[in-house]
């Protein structure tokens, strides 16, 4: 049985036209110790797709199972990781990774020492007393990660989670992350990393589902079988790149027609997969 499966889900919003389609029959599965990659433009139901699996908001029809059973509920065993850090600014740094395991009635010692394991682990010893404000971007998202990870999460879900670093800080973090998601005596059990950069998805994942523009899709799910650690210069690399792009590219109609209409005919084809490039797995 796969970790998680999303069957067949369907998104829409309310909104002054009526509604607004933002999925439109999503299906993929997540295996123990997958790391997975979600790829789509902006507005495609990314972030949405994240609380539909996380339970912070419903399908409008379509199910998601987790370990078998219907997500129903918020999930105590997934843990999210935000672009935008969502640190609370008058917590230090010990106080806001603490803040996902004090609901769980633990002794105030084995809290202590599951926030000093997680401090440790995301690099941030000696910042433990730190406010975010003192910190770099960088650094607030190695809060954020270690929020996510105290809570030894089965699964943890990251939100575009380099997309507000500059591009150096970025890639040392994601160089970590690989580094704590190889570790096997470390959480998570897999990754979801959703994202609308084609070359981290690629960088870092196992797999990748691409979704088209909204209403979305899933118009593929590419394997990666690129060794590690991967070399962005390299030929097939490029290939893999291309690929995606093409499917997303020409894969997919725009967004949304001028009047904000979300109306419109059956969905388009994907695209073949180029001879030199793998083609859909699925
Ligand atoms: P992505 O993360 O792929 O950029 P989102 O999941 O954030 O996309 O949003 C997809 C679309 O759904 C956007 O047009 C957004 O405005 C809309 N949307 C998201 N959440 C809500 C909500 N709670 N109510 C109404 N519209 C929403
Ligand atoms: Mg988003």
């Amino acid at each position: 049985m796969a970790l998680i499966e999303v069957d067949d889900v369907v998104k829409s919003f309310p909104s002054r036209h009526g509604s607004l389609a933002i999925m439109n029959g999503i299906t993929f599965q997540v295996a123990d110790n997958d790391f997975l990659a979600i790829v789509g433009p902006s507005g495609c139901g990314k972030s949405t797709l994240l609380r539909l699996l996380q339970g912070l908001d419903r399908p409008t029809s379509g199910e998601i199972r987790f370990r078998g059973q219907p997500v129903g509920r918020v999930q105590s065993e997934m843990a999210m990781v935000f672009q935008s850090f969502a640190l609370y600014p008058w917590l230090t740094v010990k106080q806001n990774v603490a803040l996902g395991i004090e609901a769980r009635g633990w002794s105030p010692d084995r809290i202590e020492a599951q926030v000093e394991r997680y401090i440790s682990v995301t690099g941030l010893v000696g910042f433990e007393e730190a406010y975010p404000r003192e910190l770099s971007g960088g650094m607030r998202q190695r809060v954020g990660l270690a929020r996510a990870l105290a809570v030894e999460p089965a699964v943890l879900l990251m939100d575009e989670p380099f997309s507000s670093l500059d591009p150096l800080t970025a890639e040392s973090l994601r160089e970590e992350v690989l580094q704590l998601w190889q570790d096997p005596a470390l959480p998570p059990e897999a990754v979801l990393l959703v994202t609308h950069n084609i070359e981290e998805a690629l960088s870092m994942a196992d797999r990748i589902i691409v979704l088209s523009h909204r209403p979305s899709r899933v118009l593929a799910g590419v394997i990666v079988n690129l060794p590690r650690p991967r070399d962005r210069k390299s030929e097939a690399f490029y290939e893999l790149t291309d690929y995606v792009y093409s499917l997303i590219t020409e894969g997919g109609p725009p967004a949304t027609t001028p009047s904000g209409q979300g109306a419109r005919s059956g969905p388009p084809a994907a695209t073949g997969g180029p001879g030199a490039a793998p083609g859909p797995s699925k």
